[in-house]
């Protein structure tokens, strides 16, 4: 199988149409002027996680700062049967698997008890299965998003990728991010369990440059970072969420949360937690900050208007009222010593804004 893909070097900034294929000793491309190159399949990683009629963003151990666009489903997850780390989940793995194994043969509802004492929600957030909390998040995304469209323009998502991959760039640690974007009329944005961020069409169309969309893109990923969802899941529903681990199970879970909109309603402290880390993000990525800023500034003018009925219960989850002025305050420009540096080139943004159209 040969199928086209972009190659971006990461030395120049021109994108280059490449012809790939798989075979034994890893992924081989080559095109106009790329002599051929084969990508070790345990050197590959992700930029974002892969999900299907989704650009898959690849990076290379052995070429720091190269980029390659599959947008082909088929070798994508051929390739991901090949190099199993692009599967996805990134950490603590064994230890979330070790737990759900420890839980399965006691069985037992005391070790369980004892574990939801003795850790904090926060703690125990961050030894959940992997697998667990993709399939949590895939019904939190499921359930919170109500039948909207999903927006797939395909050169709004390529856009959209383009502003991820900026964010990953100066934070190499950043795991692999799942970002939708939904036709939802209502300005929001969420994280939810298992690095996935959803944004709605709104805030994009509402939106008057790329730095804006990045601020709030880079908040959602401080609330992945601290793994805020999870914790909210733990702290909702107790003991059940232990046993849903131990079961494999997942949407029952949810199905017993009163309200999913209730869970991602974080406190003060944790939206305070996202602001820092995502603040800190768009430094290291040379993102101007005050993106963020005028985005408050556009909620701050919205709130107390009567929101829309049928997404009320999401209409409020960006900006806890009361507290977003607080919040302005602590947003400062980038230091003299950082050079703000473009999110995206302008036909991207135009791109992007007509991702749901
Ligand atoms: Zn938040």
């Amino acid at each position: 199988m040969k199928v086209q893909a972009l190659y971006f070097d990461g030395q120049t900034a021109a994108d280059r149409q490449v012809s790939v294929s798989l075979d034994a000793a890893g992924l081989q491309f080559s095109g106009d002027g790329i002599t051929t190159q084969t990508w070790r399949y345990d050197g590959l990683g992700m930029v974002e996680r892969y999900h299907r009629a989704h650009p898959f963003r690849l990076t290379h151990t052995d070429q720091q700062g190269a980029r390659l666009i599959l947008s082909d489903d088929a070798l994508a997850q051929e390739l991901i049967a090949r190099a199993p780390q692009l599967k996805g989940g990134f950490s603590l793995k064994g230890q979330g698997r070790t737990l759900a194994w420890v839980c399965g043969i006691a069985g037992s509802f005391m070790l369980a008890g004892y574990l939801v004492l003795q850790m904090a929600p926060q703690t125990l957030a961050f030894v959940l299965p992997d697998s667990w909390r993709e399939r949590v998040g895939d019904q939190v995304e499921t359930s919170l998003t109500e039948g909207a469209p999903l927006c797939t323009g395909p050169a709004g998502m390529s856009a959209l990728s383009a502003m991820v991959a900026r964010l990953a760039d100066g934070n190499p640690d950043l795991p692999p991010l799942s970002v939708h974007v939904y036709n939802i009329p209502i300005m929001n944005a969420f994280a939810m369990p298992g690095e996935r961020i959803v944004i709605t069409g709104e805030l994009i169309r509402r939106a008057n440059r790329p730095e804006q969309v990045a601020g709030v893109l880079a908040h959602e990923v401080g609330h992945v970072l601290k793994r805020h969802s999870e914790a909210q899941l733990v702290r909702a529903t107790g003991l059940q969420i232990l046993l849903s681990v131990m079961t494999g199970g997942g949407g029952d879970t949810i199905s017993t949360v009163a309200s999913v909109a209730t869970m991602l309603s974080y406190t003060r402290e944790a939206e305070a937690e996202a602001d820092d880390a995502g603040l800190a993000l768009l430094e290291r990525s040379a993102i101007d900050p005050m993106g963020l800023k005028e985005f408050f500034e556009i909620i701050l003018a919205e709130e107390g208007k009567p929101s829309t009925g049928a997404w009320r219960k999401i209409s409020s989850a960006i900006a806890t009222h009361p507290g977003t002025e607080d919040r302005i305050k602590k947003i400062h420009p980038l230091p003299d010593n950082i050079a703000a540096r473009p999110v995206m080139t302008g036909d991207q943004w135009q791109a992007l804004k007509k991702i749901c159209s």
